[in-house]
C-alpha cells in the first residue's frame, strides 16, 4: 500500500460522494406549477401547497397535526411558545447536540440545563434527568441524535411523574419510528427541519408535530404574526407572533421529497450494514457504530457515527485518525457536536445572552457531562449519510481506507501534534 496521503501519498479515494441534495423532475415541475399559480408565499396561511404537505407530512410521521415553518430552530422556541415554557423556567437538553436545542430555550428566556448522554447511543441519558429536575423544570428536550434515537419510554414516564412537557427535536430522524411510533408523535411536540443538510430538504424549512388542536391553533397564530383567523383560532387568548410562515415553493420541493423518502431511507439502511460488516471483516479495531435499541423500528438515520476508540489504535488522538481519512478523501468531522457547556456562548455574557440576568449564578459548567465530553472531544467520528445513497463501491472505499490509515497509523503517531 502506498503511504498516507496526508504525509504526500497518494489518496485513496478522488471521486466525490453521491450528490446532494437529491432532485429530479419531479422537484423541477413542481416549483413551475408554484411558479406559475403567482401564489408563491405563505399566506394565506396555511397555504395550498403547506396545507397538502403538512397533511402527506404529518401522515408519514403518524402524527394527527403537523405545522411548517422557517426552519427546525424556529420551530423549537415555538413548541416551547406554544406549550407555555418561559421566563426562569428549566428545561431539561442533552449537552450534545446543536447549538439551536439549547437557543431555543435562551431565546424564550429560559433556562437549559444540560443532562449527560448515554455513551451508547449519544442521546440523553434517562437516568440522569430525574437528578436534575427541580420545582422550575418544565420541559424535556430530548434529541434523536443521528443514527439513533433517544429511551422515549424512559423519558415519557418521567415526564408523566413529574408533569413535565417533552418536546423531541427530530432534526435527524425523519421517518424513525420508535415501536412503530414516528418521531415526534410521542412528547407533546416533535420538531423537525428541512435544512439543507438534512434527510429531507427544502433548503430551509421546519416542521412541527403536536396532539391537540389548541397546539395546533397556537402554533398556527405564533407562525402567522399572531392572528387568530377561524377555523384555526380554537384557543384561549392571543399570542405575539411572528411572519415565520414557509413558503409555497420549500412546501412543494417538500411533497417531491416525501415521496421519494422510503425508498431512499431503505437503500440508505442497507449500504450502513454492508459497511459494517466490511467493517467488521476488515478487522481494524476501535471503531463501532452508535447501538441501536431494539425499539427503534425503522431508522432515518441523518449522518452516521463511528464511535473511535484510541487505545485500539495505540494511542492515537481521534483527530489524527480524522484528518489522515479526510485526506484519503473520505470527508469526516470528529467534533461535529461537543458538550454545549463548554460552547463559547456559555457561561453567559449578559450583552448577548439574557440567563445570567434571570439567575446570576447561573454556570452551564456546573453540569457534569463526562460521556458527553468524551464522545465530542475523542471519541466521535461523523460520515455524511450521503455515502450510503450509491452503492457498495463507495462503503467498499470508506472501509479501504480506514483499514490503509490503521496499516500505517505509526506515521501519525510519529508525526508531532500541532499542539
Ligand atoms: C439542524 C438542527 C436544528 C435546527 O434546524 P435549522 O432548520 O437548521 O434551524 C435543531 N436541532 C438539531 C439537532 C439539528 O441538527
Amino acid at each position: 500500500m502506498s503511504e498516507l496521503a496526508i504525509n504526500g501519498g497518494k489518496p485513496l479515494r478522488k471521486k466525490s460522494f453521491a450528490a446532494w441534495p437529491i432532485y429530479d423532475k419531479k422537484e423541477e415541475r413542481a416549483l413551475l406549477r408554484v411558479l406559475k399559480s403567482r401564489s408563491w408565499g405563505g399566506y394565506p396561511s396555511p397555504n395550498t401547497e403547506a396545507s397538502a404537505f403538512a397533511a402527506e407530512f404529518a401522515e408519514f410521521q403518524g402524527s394527527p397535526h403537523a405545522i411548517l415553518c422557517a426552519n427546525g430552530t424556529l420551530t423549537l422556541k415555538l413548541a416551547l411558545l406554544a406549550g407555555g415554557v418561559g421566563y426562569a423556567d428549566e428545561v431539561i437538553v442533552p449537552a450534545l447536540t446543536f447549538v439551536a436545542t439549547a437557543g431555543a430555550c435562551v431565546d424564550v428566556n429560559a433556562i437549559p440545563v444540560f443532562c449527560d448522554i448515554d455513551p451508547d447511543t449519544y442521546c440523553i441519558d434517562a437516568t440522569k434527568i430525574e437528578a436534575l429536575i427541580t420545582k422550575k423544570t418544565k420541559a424535556i428536550i430530548p434529541v434523536h441524535l443521528a443514527c439513533s434515537m433517544a429511551d422515549m419510554d424512559a423519558v415519557m414516564e418521567i415526564a408523566k411523574k413529574h408533569s413535565l412537557l417533552v418536546i423531541e427535536d427530530c432534526a435527524h430522524a425523519h421517518g424513525t419510528r420508535w415501536e412503530d411510533q414516528g418521531a415526534g408523535c410521542i412528547g407533546d411536540f416533535g420538531s423537525f427541519s428541512f435544512q439543507s443538510s438534512k434527510l429531507m430538504t427544502s433548503g430551509e424549512g421546519g416542521a412541527i408535530t403536536c396532539k391537540t388542536i389548541e397546539h395546533r391553533d397556537r402554533l398556527l397564530s405564533l407562525l402567522n404574526c399572531g392572528r387568530k383567523d377561524p377555523p384555526h383560532d380554537k384557543f384561549e387568548g392571543r399570542v405575539f407572533g411572528h411572519n415565520l410562515r414557509i413558503s409555497e415553493f420549500q412546501a412543494a420541493v417538500l411533497r417531491c421529497q416525501l415521496s421519494r423518502f422510503e425508498k431512499q431511507i431503505e437503500k440508505t439502511r442497507k449500504n450502513r450494514e454492508k459497511f459494517v460488516k466490511k467493517l467488521v471483516k476488515s478487522g481494524v479495531p476501535g471503531l463501532r457504530p452508535l447501538d441501536v435499541d431494539e425499539r427503534v423500528t425503522r431508522l432515518g438515520a441523518y449522518q452516521f457515527i463511528l464511535r473511535f476508540d484510541s487505545r485500539a489504535w495505540d494511542g492515537l488522538h481521534r483527530d489524527k485518525f480524522v484528518d489522515a481519512l479526510n485526506a484519503e478523501g473520505i470527508p469526516c468531522d470528529g467534533d461535529f457536536y461537543r458538550s454545549l457547556q463548554t460552547h463559547e456562548l456559555f457561561p453567559l455574557d449578559t450583552r448577548t445572552n439574557p440567563l445570567r440576568d434571570i439567575d446570576p449564578k447561573y454556570d452551564p459548567r456546573k453540569w457534569k457531562t463526562p460521556a458527553s465530553d468524551h464522545a465530542g472531544d475523542a471519541e466521535s467520528v461523523w460520515f455524511s449519510h450521503t455515502f450510503f445513497l450509491d452503492g457498495e463501491k463507495d462503503v467498499a472505499d470508506i472501509v479501504l481506507a480506514i483499514a490503509k490509515v490503521y496499516e500505517h497509523r505509526a506515521e501519525l503517531l510519529a508525526s508531532k501534534s500541532e499542539a
